[in-house]
């Protein structure tokens, strides 16, 4: 299955979710890059503190594995206060939320992970919570109906999308700060690899953590899993210590590339070269020759396909680029060819 993949940005076990808060940076300090996001994020909590209220509605929106529990984890460390995890698929009605708003603290911080997963129904609810600090609830039915209004403690909700334009308007608009979160850079990901390395005692050099970081996606939470990994196969194979050579070896053997791309990459980049000879072809279409789920696709293949630069989304459907076909072309038999699509350019097969 595509989500039991070694490049997936979600979490893939409750084990792998054990491990990662052991990997998860505590304080604002350690939380590697996002400058802009971190340094926004400082001041308004600063003028917060400075105010005695809690920190505005905060609205994270980005790929997963980015770090955005783990921001909800640090903000509310550093604003001292205790922090409540809820999802948005898990509040199915009212009742849920309601609960989880009611036993709230002043101050308390409320993470929503998925919100835009959450029922209308239930976000009716969320909008005078956040503007007012109460929740409006009707009793009774038909003409005896009467609404309640129940106070809350002032709280900070932090709310988790990877999917911003799904969204309802009204939902955005009481978010006091709004951020997306960016995919990391080599460097950042080394950092955050060099702390984890350390973390988990693992003897590795800086070059060897630098190609695992290359490797990454662009996303932490690879890193980290990608790192378990290769710490494991220097165990047993190469005397624990990691270097270079053991990262190829290892990564090889897990069917990760020098960019990062697995087989279910190159397998949609076959599909897409040699089936629609580079496109633009239908996401749908593309899905249904790879016998896969096209939302299991636009979430976890094409963001990092887009991002490197191998794949455009046209008006007329998903088409390789030409960096693509020259990476990796001679491997998957592909050739350019710059007469297809009106001279926009194409592929045949080599
Ligand atoms: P998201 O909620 O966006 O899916 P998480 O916050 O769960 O992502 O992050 C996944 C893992 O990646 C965390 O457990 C943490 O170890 C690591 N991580 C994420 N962001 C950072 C960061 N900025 N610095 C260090 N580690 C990070």
């Amino acid at each position: 299955m595509a989500t039991d993949r070694i490049l997936s940005s979600k979490a893939r076990t409750p084990e792998e979710e054990q491990a990662n808060v052991a990997l998860r940076p505590a304080a604002l300090s350690e939380y590697t890059g996002q400058r802009e996001l971190i340094e926004r994020l400082s001041i308004a909590m600063q003028a917060a503190k400075v105010r005695g209220e809690p920190l505005e509605h905060l609205l994270l929106h980005g790929p997963p594995g980015l770090g955005k529990t783990t921001l909800a984890h640090v903000v509310s460390k550093e604003m001292g206060t205790r922090l409540v995890l809820e999802s948005g698929p898990a509040l199915a009605r009212g009742t849920d939320l309601v609960a989880a708003l009611r036993g709230l603290s002043k101050g308390d911080v409320l993470f929503i992970d998925e919100i835009h997963r959450m029922p209308v129904a239930v976000e009716e609810f969320i909008y005078p919570a956040m503007e007012d600090f109460r929740v409006d609830v009707r009793v009774d039915s038909g003409i005896h109906a009467t609404t309640v209004h129940l106070p809350l403690q002032a709280f900070t909700l932090i709310g988790a999308t990877t999917r911003a334009g799904l969204l309802s308007g009204p939902l955005r608009s009481r978010f006091g700060l709004v951020h997306h979160l960016r995919y990391y850079d080599e460097a950042e990901l080394t950092t955050i690899l060099i702390r984890s390395a350390s973390l988990l005692r693992a003897p590795a050099e800086a070059a060897a953590l630098t190609r695992i970081a290359r490797r990454s996606r662009g996303t932490p939470r690879i890193a980290n899993r990608l790192l378990r990994r290769v710490r494991d196969f220097a165990l047993v194979r190469a005397g624990g210590q990691i270097t270079p050579e053991v990262v190829d070896a290892a990564l090889t053997l897990e069917g990760v590339d020098d960019m990062g791309l697995d087989e279910l990459d190159r397998s949609y980049i076959k599909a897409l070269g040699t089936t629609y000879r580079g496109g633009p072809a239908g996401l749908e279409t593309i899905a249904a020759t790879m016998n896969e789920d096209p939302g299991t696709l636009e979430d976890v293949v094409e963001p990092y396909l887009l991002q490197i630069g191998y794949l455009a989304r046209t008006r007329r459907g998903r088409a390789l680029t030409r960096a693509a076909v020259d990476k990796l072309g001679a491997a998957l038999g592909l050739q350019y060819n710059p007469e297809a699509f009106g001279g926009g350019g194409g592929l045949f097969e080599g």
